[in-house]
C-alpha cells in the first residue's frame, strides 16, 4: 500500500497534527471548524463532500 503524505483531506495543506479517519488526515483546524459548523450552513456540505472522498477511496 502506498503511504500518503500528511495532507489534510479537507483543506489539502500539509499538517503535522490532526485526527486520522481511515488513514486520512483531518487537521486540528478543520476538525474544530467542522465541530463548530452548523448543519444548516453551506460550509457543512463542503465538509460532507470532503468526507465522502474518504469513503470513495476506501471502496475503490
Ligand atoms: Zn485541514
Amino acid at each position: 500500500m502506498e503511504q500518503n503524505a500528511e495532507v489534510c483531506i479537507i483543506c489539502g495543506r500539509d499538517q503535522q497534527t490532526g485526527i486520522l479517519i481511515c488513514d486520512q488526515l483531518i487537521c486540528e483546524q478543520c476538525e474544530q471548524e467542522m465541530i463548530r459548523t452548523d448543519v444548516k450552513e453551506e460550509k457543512y456540505h463542503f465538509f460532507v463532500d470532503q468526507m465522502k472522498k474518504i469513503w470513495y477511496k476506501m471502496t475503490s
